[in-house]
């Protein structure tokens, strides 16, 4: 068939079906039934019975999209495929394509914890009839699995990343307008991927939606609130993350992830303070990885858990290890992820641990960082960082000056110590304003009877600087790098020895 003959058949097959989704068009079903077996008699009767419903199944998906229940996914899925796989053959010819958007709402677990599942379910279905309504007839809804929603639109003429922006913001602004449940108003945010007609790796619905998910799930990584367009590139780094989450499960077991140890040196004494412990994994492949090339993939996983006991086991052996050489390590400092906090079982674990290690509570220090305590509604997290500290425990506000935790905040948690962060750190020798910052942090935890820590002092006039400004304590490649735990107590031992002959840089005010 010649391209244009092709072109118009297409326009018309467009049309036709435009006319067919619109709600009228029921209305005329009886009389076309009637004229079907008027003119092909019971044959065409059987057809058109046969025949209606499948063509409805397959171009009728927008005017049945308000009905669709989570129960329906897999259909609503398959017809919203079907609709992509339609529409993308015939863009060179028409001139019109198609994209597909998945929306995921940000942290609905905190909508589940909170308001349980009935809540949840209801603040999807009504944020999904909202993305309904934020777009045009004929552009295609359906709820996904997990509580994410797929949109793939009607075809159209124009559509380019701006456009598709826009789009993504205007659902964003839909989905943002407070939800009334029982009494209280809700809040939620959403993270949108999209996959414009034609930049998926293969020209099919499957392929759009995939491609669409991905750039969701990147999306989601970087929210709040967050939107991006799908590149051939984000597929291949999810094809690399996919791969090392498979590996990571056998690594975690293997003990290929360990922790490698920073010192925290006390800018009074020029002791060491503590140590920090840094997860690496020793990939065999790809020989030492840092975290933040593999934590997303354990994010996306469920071994948070099993990292941080993996984590917590070598910290507490290697500061037992240090007790038995006789160094004076105070303490170690151990990370903890949001989803760890949330785990109601976490102070049992510890402190289980810490028995079985026969060390008292304030030799660990928990870091927690500031964005997850300024955010912290969750009750679990609220009470696990209260019952931590209440053990004994230290605990640290990691990347502090960042994350807008309130004085009330700070207080409720039973905060030890401010680890202001390394972009007020760096240059603090030479940039007025940043000596400024690090000043005010160090009086706000003066006032408030907190201890400082200055993390990622890189050299000894940042160092002197920081102990003039009185901050309490250092860290950072300035004294050493994070290290396997040979080389950590090699260092220390050295450092104990170096403590006794070198005299102290600056003093603390
Ligand atoms: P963080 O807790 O803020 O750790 C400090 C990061 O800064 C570390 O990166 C450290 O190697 C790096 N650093 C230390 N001193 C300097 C310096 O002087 N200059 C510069 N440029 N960087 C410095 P690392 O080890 O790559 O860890 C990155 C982040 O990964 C950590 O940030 C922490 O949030 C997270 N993380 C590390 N281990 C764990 C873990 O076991 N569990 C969890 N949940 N998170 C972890
Ligand atoms: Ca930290
Ligand atoms: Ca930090």
């Amino acid at each position: 068939m010649p391209k244009a003959m092709l072109a118009e058949t297409a326009q018309r097959v467009q049309r036709a079906m435009a006319w067919m989704r619109a709600p009228e068009f029921l209305v005329f079903l009886p009389a076309i039934t009637l004229a079907g077996f008027w003119i092909g008699g019971e044959k065409m009767l059987i057809l058109l019975a046969v025949g209606l419903p499948l063509l409805f199944a397959i171009i009728g998906q927008p005017l049945l999209a308000g009905q669709i229940g989570q129960g329906e996914e897999g259909s609503a899925v398959t017809r919203a495929l079907a609709l992509m796989d339609a529409i993308l053959p015939l863009a060179a010819e028409t001139g019109r394509t198609t994209a597909c958007l998945v929306v995921q709402f940000d942290d609905l677990q905190a909508v589940l914890e909170r308001h349980g599942r009935s809540a949840l379910t209801e603040v999807i279905t009504r944020a999904t009839d909202r993305i309904r309504g934020a777009l045009r007839v004929g552009d295609c809804v359906v709820n996904l699995q997990g509580g994410s929603v797929a949109v793939v639109l009607a075809p159209v003429r124009r559509l380019d990343l701006e456009t598709m922006i826009q789009m993504g913001a205007r659902l964003q602004e839909a989905v943002t307008a407070p939800i009334a449940l029982g009494g209280a108003q809700l809040y939620i945010t959403c993270s949108i991927g999209f996959c414009i007609g034609g930049r998926a790796p293969e020209p099919t619905g499957r392929s759009m939606l995939d491609a669409a998910q991905t750039a969701s799930d990147e999306a989601l990584r970087h929210g709040p609130a967050a939107i991006r367009a799908f590149s051939l590139d984000m597929a291949q780094k999810r094809a690399e993350r996919d791969a090392l989450r498979d590996s990571l499960e056998e690594a975690l077991d293997k003990g290929d992830i360990r922790p490698h140890f920073q010192p925290q040196i006390s800018t009074d004494t020029g002791e060491i303070s503590g140590f920090e412990a840094l997860a690496r994994w020793n990939h065999p492949v790809r020989g030492c990885l840092t975290p933040s090339e593999f934590l997303p993939a354990v994010e996306g996983s469920d071994l948070s858990e099993r990292l941080g006991e993996v984590m917590l086991f070598h910290a507490l052996s290697a500061l037992v290890g240090w007790d038995r050489e006789g160094l004076k390590v105070p303490s170690v400092s151990v990370n903890f992820s949001s989803a760890e906090l949330r785990n109601p079982r976490l102070p049992e674990r510890i402190k289980w641990e810490l028995d079985r290690f026969e060390l008292k509570p304030d030799r660990l220090t928990i870091e927690i960082l500031e964005t997850v305590v300024a955010s912290a509604e969750n009750d679990v997290v609220v009470s696990n960082i209260a019952q931590l500290a209440g053990m004994g425990c230290g605990v640290d506000l990691d990347d502090f000056g960042t994350g807008h935790a309130s004085i009330a905040t700070i207080r409720r948690f039973a905060v030890r110590r401010l680890k202001i962060d390394r972009s007020f750190v760096t240059r603090v020798d030479q940039d007025r304003e940043q000596q400024k910052m690090v000043s005010a942090i160090v009086s706000l935890a003066e006032r408030l009877g907190l201890d400082t820590l200055a993390e990622g002092v890189e050299t000894a006039a940042e160092h002197a600087m920081l102990s003039q400004l009185g901050c309490g304590h250092v860290q950072g490649y300035g004294f050493a790098r994070p290290m396997p735990l040979d080389i950590a107590t090699d260092w220390a031992r050295r450092h104990a020895n170096r403590q006794d002959r070198i005299p102290r840089i600056g003093a603390r005010r």
